[in-house]
């Protein structure tokens, strides 16, 4: 079993660049399960699958056809059905669809063998919201980010901008709440910090001081 370090969190914490940045310095895999919920919500849409017709949702989410290619940019891009959805993939909009296919049970348990799948090699830095409670209840350091909504928001359009995408700040903030609101009421493995999690609050801390201090949370 390779070891293991959970980043789980709220939307726009830092959770995505900050377990990239541990992924390269420490040499281990990295696991975005944000975006096998994204894809799925994808895929229904392609699909015109039903957002509530949990038994076809659980199908797509089992036989995924996807493929992570990293160019030489270091970017990753993500090939869904054999089409480029990299750029797509990030829009709030798609993180809306995920949010309410990764509400139902059957579309979790069908992407739980492929998450676990990627505890591997030497270990594995995953990033999501019930890493640390459901899909890797035994890694030994669990993380927990939070960050005002306020700033969440900013965070988004700053990385949403940088990808040519256009978006307005109120309208990011609202999303976000919602989406937030609907991860931690869900029955199924609500957003919500493990029991052992370390909890940081990155409202002002920056990206350095953030993997600073959880590779001192490794150390120790
Ligand atoms: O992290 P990201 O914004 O890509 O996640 C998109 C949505 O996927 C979340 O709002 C959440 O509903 C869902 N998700 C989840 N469990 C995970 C990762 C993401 O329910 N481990």
């Amino acid at each position: 079993q390779a070891a293991v370090i959970t980043v789980d969190g709220p939307g726009g914490a830092g959770k995505g660049t900050v377990s990239m940045l541990l992924a390269k310095y420490l040499g281990w895999q990295l696991l975005d399960s944000g975006a096998l919920y994204r894809l799925v919500g994808l895929a229904a849409e392609h699909h015109g699958v039903a957002f509530d017709n949990e038994a076809s949702l659980a199908v797509l989410a089992e036989h995924l056809d996807v493929q992570f290619k990293v160019s030489k940019d270091e970017l990753v891009q993500v090939i869904l059905e054999g089409e480029d959805v990299s750029k797509e993939l990030r829009t709030e909009r798609v993180g809306g669809l995920a949010s309410q296919v990764a509400a139902l049970p059957g579309v979790r348990s069908a992407l739980l063998a492929r998450q676990r799948a990627f505890a591997e090699g030497s270990g594995l830095v995953c990033d999501g919201r019930d890493m640390g409670t459901v899909v890797f209840p035994d890694a030994p350091l669990k993380i927990y980010l939070t960050a005002s909504a306020e700033e969440r928001a900013r965070r988004r359009l700053e990385q949403l901008r940088s990808k040519g995408i256009a978006a307005s700040l109120s309208d990011l903030k609202k999303d976000i709440l919602e989406r937030d609101a609907r991860d931690m009421n869900r029955e199924t493995a609500p957003l919500r910090p493990a029991e052992d999690a370390v909890e940081v609050d990155t409202t002002s801390l920056s990206i350095t001081e953030v993997v600073d201090l959880i590779l001192a949370e490794a150390k120790s």
